[in-house]
């Protein structure tokens, strides 16, 4: 919990000498406790008050980089339970297993297969980040050779071996890289946690359950490791879920440092649909870090559109720059069409205008991000909105025809649309699908009748 003004106050040396600049320590204690001050401003604080002090501002859920400086990736940090409370700021990675247990052939063409998993969705390029490789010979000189050539690959890693030995050769060859770490139990936690502390690298702690993870992770921290990723160590569904969500509670609405860090989930479902399943529901609540065992391309774009609608803050929907976009290579007889720059809006006008493989103009009206209805009822996609869009955008010097087609929910501000812009208005379809059919009969037809 945050410390109330009566808390610091008790930590404060309580001569009201009024060196702070606040009359008594009181009400220093007052401005402290609701970050208007700092206790840098009394002389007089012991250690002890800014040890607790700072200790309180610290974060609830420590964020945890993983990776080289120059691609790390960062976890953790999350400050709600619930999306629509704030945002989600951190979408998880996901780690695919790769065993090394196999010849550097059959490595190189697993690594391959990870590599291929990557996409682009309105707009954004989504892909699997990292590499679980895992220890399956037990022997550092394999394991750190494998970890060297999927670094060299230009992958994150996170390294899954229980043998100290194993990681500490890896880990040793790739200072630099900061792979993860997993995995600290009770019966290694002592070396593994020497071994992260020496190559400063970051730490999964996987615990019999949330008590024994929590001791685990309190006297990890007390030697020094602090960069640390929790692991429930349940592996069933239900159990998987209840230990993220406890551990996001505690840490949120309990601050209990002990489980004050991002937490992973392991993908255990063995058919390929539920392996989504599961991973989409852990990624909905509340895994930092997804580890999943080999995919399907199908899978993985399954997984990362997921987490790219989840992570998405929904105060700032994904947009795309208003103004004139291009299908193709259109040329001054080609097709005007208009939409908002919701991203998820433009990319299907977008994919479906290329689907009738004709190029087109696409004028963009900003509507903050909305979709076509919703930016309709908000009254930021209407005739006036339209009409200077058109005119700003400089599309009449574009082409040579004065028609552009409006989508079929719109329907309404046709007319009107028509006065204000000088412009023909054709009424699209409702959906951008049929936008291909529409192309080929009507826009064709219009331009007869012009
Ligand atoms: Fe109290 Fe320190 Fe302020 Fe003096 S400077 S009034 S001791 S808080």
């Amino acid at each position: 919990m945050p410390l109330t003004a009566l808390d610091i106050y008790k930590i404060l040396p309580k001569t009201n000498c009024g060196e702070c600049g606040f009359p008594t320590c009181l009400a220093f204690a007052m401005q402290l406790a609701t970050k208007k001050a700092a206790i840098d401003a009394c002389p007089y604080a012991s250690d002890d008050a800014k040890a607790t002090l700072a200790g309180a501002a610290a974060p609830p859920i420590r964020l945890v980089t993983i990776g080289p400086q120059d691609c790390s990736i960062g976890i953790g940090k999350e400050t709600v339970l619930f999306r629509h409370e704030e945002t989600f700021y951190h979408p998880p990675p996901i780690a695919v297993r790769v065993t090394t247990d196999r010849p550097p052939e059959d490595l190189r063409e697993a690594l391959a297969r990870v590599r291929a998993l990557e996409f682009e969705r309105v707009g954004q390029a989504l892909r699997v980040e990292i590499v679980a490789l895992e220890d399956a010979a037990g022997e550092p000189e394999r394991f750190a050779a494998a970890a060297t050539s999927a670094a060299e690959a230009g992958f994150v890693l996170m390294l899954m071996s229980e043998t100290p030995a194993v990681l500490d050769a890896a880990a040793a060859r790739m200072r630099q890289d900061r792979p993860l770490l997993y995995a600290a139990t009770e019966d290694n936690w002592q070396a593994v946690a020497q071994v992260a502390k020496t190559h400063k690298c970051p730490l999964a702690v996987r615990g019999r359950n949330l008590v024994a993870l929590a001791d685990l992770t309190a006297r990890i921290a007390a030697q020094g490791v602090t960069d640390l990723v929790l692991d429930s160590g349940a592996r069933d569904h239900a159990a998987t879920l209840q230990g993220l969500t406890q551990i996001r509670r505690l840490a949120l609405r309990k601050m209990f440092r002990p489980l004050g860090y991002p937490a992973l989930a392991f993908v255990t479902a063995r058919h390929p649909l539920d392996q989504v399943m599961q991973g989409t529901a852990y990624i909905g609540k509340y895994a930092a870090l997804l580890v999943t065992g080999e995919l399907e391309p199908w899978q993985a774009l399954a997984l990362v559109t997921a987490r790219q609608n989840i992570y998405t803050d929904p105060q700032k929907p994904i947009q795309v720059e208003a103004g004139i976009h291009t299908v193709g290579t259109p040329d001054e007889a080609s097709p005007v069409l208009v939409t908002t720059n919701f991203s998820l809006t433009y990319f299907t006008v977008e994919g479906d205008a290329e689907a009738s493989r004709a190029p087109a103009w696409i004028v963009v009206v900003n509507t903050e991000g909305q979709s076509v209805m919703t930016a309709w009822a908000a009254d930021k996609f209407n005739a006036e909105t339209i009409a200077k869009a058109i005119q700003e955008s400089g599309i009449a010097d574009r082409v040579t025809h004065r028609r552009a087609v409006i989508p079929g929910g719109v329907a309404a501000i046709s007319g009107k649309l028509e006065d204000l812009s000088g412009w023909q208005i054709l009424v699209g379809p409702r959906e951008s699908a049929g936008l291909p059919a529409f192309l080929r009969a009507q826009w064709k037809q219009a331009g007869v009748a012009a």
